[in-house]
């Protein structure tokens, strides 16, 4: 086989590579940018957290996600923290929290002591929360270049600064393009949904896991990153637009952080950013294939949770045409 032409070097781009390689492919990629991560990845949370995300969306996400987890870890050794997911609700809304129990499975009940004894600086704050143990997250920016790293290692050709056209792509028997929100223009059932995000520093609070704080109007997430870091994210917008923050979001997200503990309002606000979330109607990635070309897309709010998967299915259907992939949808 000839080498294997990827479009975009964003989580999907990256680990599909990998998962090409590593079965012997020869892979080049092209990134627009000139580096690793310039689009949606870049912004994300980094939870891979099926049973959490199983609260909307459909069983698949969290069947074929749950092996997401070892994947990464298997990828990039040490890089993954297996600490579980910690969902709380202020006083007011703990209807919410119930709701929430209701449609997700693979967790348990703690009172005050225990989130007390998982979280010590949420102690006293919250009288019950859900824990769901077997939950992972990673520092999305070091995975991504990490995995960019492993990939050079193991031969794959990087070629930034660099749109794909036909002068390049006709040396290649297949290609695969991962190019994220680049595709909307070209695949009307495509949408994007738009995630604001903002990182905090501060020294006064410690969390050793994601903490979702439920709240009727705006759900909010932390994530811890290292050295006195925290991710805050992340709003979900119809709209494919990803330019700066919005005051009314950036408000949003504040206020539940404080509301989550009151160190977050002393917090540093160190960047804010936007990712658009590619996304078909169903919420559920596709792998569409049209003649030599597959494209890879709609990875919603899943990118690092269900690229693994989709992955093994393109480097699949490469080698064995006859592979069914639950992802695949005939252009
Ligand atoms: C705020 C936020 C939080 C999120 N949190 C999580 C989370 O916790 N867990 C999770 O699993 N997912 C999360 N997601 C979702 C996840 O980030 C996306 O699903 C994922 O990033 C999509 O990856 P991608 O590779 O398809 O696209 P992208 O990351 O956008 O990558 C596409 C790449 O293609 C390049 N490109 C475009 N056009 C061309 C071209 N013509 N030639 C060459 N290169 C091109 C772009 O420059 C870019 O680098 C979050 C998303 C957001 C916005």
């Amino acid at each position: 086989m000839r080498p294997v032409l990827i479009k975009g070097a964003g989580v999907v781009g990256l680990v599909t590579a990998y998962e090409l390689a590593r079965r012997g492919i020869e892979v080049d990629v092209v990134e627009q940018a000139q580096h690793i991560g310039a689009g949606a990845s870049w912004f994300a949370g980094g939870m891979l957290a099926p049973w959490c995300e199983r609260e909307s969306a459909d069983e698949k996400v969290e069947r074929v996600g749950a092996a997401a987890i070892e994947w990464w870890k298997a990828a990039l050794p040490g890089k993954v923290a297996q600490e579980g997911t910690l969902v709380v609700a202020a006083a007011r809304d703990t209807r919410e929290l119930d709701r929430f129990a209701t449609r997700t499975t693979g967790h348990r009940w703690l009172d005050a002591e225990e989130i007390a004894e998982l979280e010590p600086d949420l102690a006293g704050r919250f009288a019950r929360a859900l824990y769901f143990p077997r939950e992972a997250h990673l520092d999305p920016r070091e995975a991504l270049s990490s995995l960019g790293d492993t990939l050079m290692a193991m031969g794959v050709r990087f070629h930034f600064g660099q749109a794909t056209d036909a002068t390049v792509s006709h040396r290649f028997d297949w290609r695969i393009d991962c190019s994220g929100r680049a595709r909307l223009p070209d695949d009307a059932a495509l949408r994007g949904v738009r995630g604001e995000m903002l990182y905090l520093r501060t020294g006064d609070i410690q969390l050793s896991r994601p903490v979702r704080f439920l709240h009727p109007r705006h759900p909010l997430y932390v994530v811890p990153r290292r050295q006195g870091l925290f991710m805050v994210g992340a709003t979900m917008i119809e709209s494919e637009t990803c330019g700066p923050i919005a005051a009314r979001s950036l408000m949003e997200l504040l206020n539940a952080a404080y509301a989550l503990h009151p160190a977050f309002g002393e917090a540093e606000i160190t960047e804010t950013g936007t990712g658009v979330r590619p996304a078909y109607p169903d919420n559920l990635p596709r792998i569409t294939r049209s003649g030599s070309t597959f494209c890879v897309n709609g990875l919603y709010r899943h990118g690092f949770l269900l690229s693994p998967a989709l992955a093994h299915d393109v480097a699949e259907c490469l080698l064995s045409p006859n592979h069914q992939s639950e992802f695949h949808d005939e252009a």
